[in-house]
């Protein structure tokens, strides 16, 4: 039997089937025989455990895991729960029905809400969980502990069970619910965890069932036979045998070079990122610096952060995007929460340039980082959409000390004005995830149109394409640092269409590299032209993949 799912990463594994233990029963709706006082008490009591539990394990996981873990808790004393809660208590019930009601109205409101909210309601669940269970003294519902390594199923995981994973026991993931952004996904991703995720089927497979995980080609197999276990086993080892090998400089086979570099969120991984072989960073993202905060942070405060990051990079590359408040990152100093459409508003650049001293402060601290380090700095400006907005942005960053400044290509109009905006920006790097949610008019928050949001549509390979001819032409530098790039096959096709790094979360490195390594620049060019003339992205990588198995042999 075959089950299809969103495959996370590139990884396989094989290994018997142990389901996630059900959730706690629903708890009955009768009286409370407590003094409604007493009720508060210990329903107040439960929800501070469970927030410090929670707390205590973000900081035992760090990285994001920790920001994950920390809104959670946040959730258990959210002041507006609370007062729901208390309402219900008022009316005699018992803390764990109220507590159960008072999530379950809230999890419905998140869910109605669609998309990126929605799929925040299984951290709801699990905090709603985990508060009853302490209240009724009952352990936490978590990952089970079989005494051999196993494939766990799950309807979703919490947060909380996924940042712990013992990685040396679950052999992988699947998951019945949850998009490619669910947490899920996310710290899958992070952690290097064999993972599918949304796979309706996966509620028939029961414990013990031997199954193989396909992530790369997002398929669960169960009951495989010998021998697809055997292939399966021979593609898990040579898949070690990458990861363990040396982390040569990113190349094709013929020797041109494609230098391999991080995305960071934060300095958190930077330390990581080296170790698996990142030439340096092709984005850093320094909305954490501002997420939470009521006014942006000092000069000095921006600067410290900045030189943190910049101490692991010395004589490397450091490409740092000037903040992105907006759209799928609302901040609410700089962003009007009343936009009707935040993502066509007035974002990234957009929102900088009406509040310009925040961004002179942060092009400030970043010189002074730039100064105090030896990295090399560059610097980039996201969802710019004209050459004036470049020459803008460009002169800018100069002016205030940044000697290679450049823009991230998000908007359509960019990349088909790239012949131009190339004349004044030093160079270029294209983000495909929001390019693709502009090109394809697809919210890329949204489940429902997620199947737009496919970066290898022809449509957006062209626009590529554009930027990267622009860029051989004027001899300017163009990267990729949207997720396309960690995509192997699709990496060999975006630098057949001109690209000149990539940047990715850490965890792909090994994959892109091996990927890279396997064709010359004449191949990756006969890959981009047959993924330019398929009708759409299914067919594109079809086509792209059959010609990398002829080219195979
Ligand atoms: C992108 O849009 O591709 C990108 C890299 O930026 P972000 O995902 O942070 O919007
Ligand atoms: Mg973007």
């Amino acid at each position: 039997m075959e089950l299809r799912g969103i495959g996370i990463g590139q990884g396989v594994a094989v290994g018997p089937v142990v389901r996630m233990s059900d959730p706690l029963p629903e708890p009955a709706d009768q009286p409370s025989t407590r003094s409604q006082h007493e009720e508060m008490e210990r329903t107040k009591r439960a929800l501070s455990v469970v927030a410090a539990d929670l707390n205590s394990r973000g900081a035992r996981a760090g990285g994001s895991a920790q920001d994950v873990l920390e809104a959670q808790a946040m959730m258990a004393e959210d002041p507006s729960l609370v007062d729901d809660i208390t309402a219900r208590l008022a009316s005699g019930k018992t803390g764990e029905r109220a507590v159960f009601e008072a999530f379950a109205t809230y999890r419905e409101l998140l869910v109605g809400m669609g998309g990126y909210m929605a799929e925040r309601a299984a951290d709801l669940d699990d905090v709603s969980q985990r508060v009853v269970a302490e209240l009724s003294g009952l352990p936490a519902p978590g990952v089970p502990d079989p005494g051999y390594p196993f494939v766990l199923v799950a309807r979703d995981l919490a947060p909380a069970d996924t940042a712990l994973l013992d990685l040396g026991a679950v052999l992988g993931l699947v998951t019945v619910d949850g998009g490619p952004t669910s947490h899920t996904a996310i710290l899958a991703r992070e952690k290097s965890i064999v993972a599918l995720v949304g796979v309706q089927g996966a509620v028939d497979l029961t414990d013990g069932d031997t199954v193989i995980l396909d992530a790369e080609n997002g398929v669960v197999v169960s009951g495989p036979s010998g021998a697809e276990i055997a292939d399966a086993q021979a593609r898990i080892a040579a898949r070690a045998a990458r990861i363990n090998a040396p982390a040569l400089p990113g190349a094709l086979s013929d020797g041109t070079p494609v230098p391999l570099l991080a995305n960071l969120g934060s300095a958190d991984g930077a330390a990581h990122a080296v170790e698996l072989g990142a030439e340096g960073v092709g984005l850093f993202r320094t909305e954490f610096l501002f997420l939470g905060a009521a006014a942006a942070p000092s000069v000095e405060e921006q600067q410290e952060q900045y030189v943190r990051m910049l101490q692991h990079f010395p004589g490397k590359k450091v490409v740092v995007r000037a903040l992105d408040a907006g759209a799928d990152k609302p901040l609410a100093f700089l962003n009007d929460a009343d936009e009707e459409n935040p993502a066509l508003g007035l974002r990234g650049l957009r929102a900088l340039r009406v509040t310009e001293s925040i961004l002179r402060d942060q092009l400030t601290a970043l010189a002074r980082a730039d100064a105090e380090t030896d990295a090399d700095v560059w610097v980039m400006a996201p969802m710019v959409s004209t050459v004036e907005e470049t020459r803008y942005f460009v002169g800018l960053a100069h002016e205030l000390g940044l000697k290679t400044a450049g823009v991230m290509v998000e908007v359509p109009s960019l990349a088909l004005m790239a012949d131009r905006v190339l004349v004044h920006a030093d160079f270029a790097s294209i983000g495909t995830n929001d390019l693709t949610q502009y090109t394809l008019a697809a919210d890329r928050m949204l489940g429902t149109v997620a199947a737009f949001q496919d970066p290898w549509h022809p449509a957006v390979l062209r626009l590529v394409g554009e930027v990267g001819a622009a860029g051989a032409t004027l001899a300017k530098p163009v990267g990729v640092c949207g997720e396309a790039a960690a995509d192997p096959q699709l990496a060999v096709v975006l630098v057949g269409l001109g690209v000149t790094t990539l940047s990715m979360s850490a965890s792909a490195l090994a994959d892109v590299r091996a990927e890279l390594a396997k064709y010359s620049l004449v191949e990756a060019q006969a890959f981009a032209r047959i993924a330019l003339d398929a009708d759409d992205a299914a067919e594109a990588r079809a086509a792209v993949h059959a010609a990398s198995q002829v080219s195979a042999q």
